[in-house]
């Protein structure tokens, strides 16, 4: 089959691959070294210290972090990819709402990933987007995602994936739960905590709270219950993310929201820790209950789970992270979808 000329929209952000938090920044430097490992002809829209097989274009020498959510930088860069549309057979904008709008604009098709929760103003959001820029196909990143909108223009879904080298599998149990992830109700390290402290068992927290919300949640209900029990890493780096997983005796998960995907679940099983989460969101399209963790259907019997997750094999956790979610399978589901996005317009240039 013909290679393609594919761009890549990246979320301005933070660099690709990221230093410190940031999941769709993996997932867009694993998708666009995959596509050029697969023979395709790729340009990485990111900032300017990204590092990727791809050929790199930017408008921002270095991430611009600090303005995290501002329009401008959000619009400039999108922009920046798109004035160059006509050198592509297909874009694909992991960019945000923004880049997704601007995506009508151009000729060239546009596929969006979703990478957010659609029972939000976004999900409203969404739908203008479809009844302005008709032509921008959107891809979901789980099947549950797709819920509160069933009827936007969904071309595709392809679950996210993980680079299994970075994550080494270890065999041997700690002895301490962990939480990882933003500070946030919905993530709920509030639970975590709880289900430490039913289960008499040190709890290791490591996750951002850059944000206002995210310092206020902290302060109400994490730091009271720090101690020696109970202790807060900070936001962790790879490595640090790496080990304090290989060494967990459990990852938990106690989401209450429509968790889009999850990423912390696919990069805990890789490390053979079984991950043990309530059934909201994608958790059932990530986890196989009894295989790679335990599903509950409320956090407070999390603690009683325990023992259930001590007897699953960790090579058989990394196993099925491996068959569900390696890097092949999320490249070929988005060269599937660009393949036929192309189609759609007719037949593509020859590189
Ligand atoms: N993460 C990190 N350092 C931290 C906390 C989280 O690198 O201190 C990473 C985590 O490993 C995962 C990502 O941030 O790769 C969070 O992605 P996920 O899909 O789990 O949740 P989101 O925050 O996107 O809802």
């Amino acid at each position: 089959m013909n290679p393609l000329r594919i761009a890549v929209l990246s979320p301005v952000w933070f660099p690709v691959p990221p230093t410190g938090y940031g999941g769709i920044e993996w997932i867009v430097w694993l998708l666009a070294d995959g596509l050029v490992e697969a023979g395709h002809d790729v340009t990485l829209f990111a900032s300017g210290d990204s590092r990727t097989k791809a050929k790199l274009d930017w408008i921002y020498e270095t991430a611009p972090s600090e303005r995290i959510g501002m329009t401008l930088p959000e619009v400039h860069h999108s922009l920046h990819c798109y004035e160059q549309a006509a050198d592509f057979d297909v874009i694909n904008d992991h960019s945000g709402l923004p880049g997704a709008a601007m995506g009508g604009a151009v000729q060239t098709p546009v596929l969006h990933t979703v990478h957010g929760p659609l029972d939000s103003e976004a999900g409203t959001i969404y739908e203008q987007i479809a009844r302005v820029s008709p032509g921008v196909g959107l891809i979901s990143i789980s099947m549950n995602q797709r819920r509160p909108k069933p009827d936007l223009p969904w071309v595709a879904n392809c679950p996210n994936a993980l680079d299994f080298s970075l994550y080494p599998v270890q065999p041997h149990r700690g002895d301490y739960l962990l939480f990882l992830g933003r500070m946030s109700p919905d993530k709920g390290c509030h639970r975590a905590i709880d289900v430490a402290v039913t289960a008499g068992l040190p709890l290791k927290i490591a996750g951002k709270k850059r944000e206002a919300l995210e310092q206020s949640y902290f302060d109400q209900y994490v730091e009271p219950h720090l101690g020696s029990q109970i202790e807060y890493l900070g936001e962790v780096t790879h490595g640090e993310k790496v080990e304090l997983l290989q060494d967990a005796r459990a990852t938990l998960f106690p989401i209450e929201w429509e968790e889009p995907f999850g990423l912390v679940m696919i990069e805990s099983m890789a490390c053979g820790t079984p991950v043990i989460a309530t059934r909201r969101g994608a958790v059932s399209e990530v986890i196989e209950h009894g295989v790679s963790g335990v599903i509950v259907d409320d956090y407070r019997i999390m603690a009683a789970a325990l023992e259930e997750a001590d007897r699953l094999d960790p090579y058989e956790i990394r196993r099925y992270a491996e068959r569900n979610f390696s890097p092949e399978r999320m490249v070929g589901d988005y060269l599937d979808a660009y393949r036929a996005a192309v189609e759609r317009v007719g037949h593509p240039q020859v590189v």
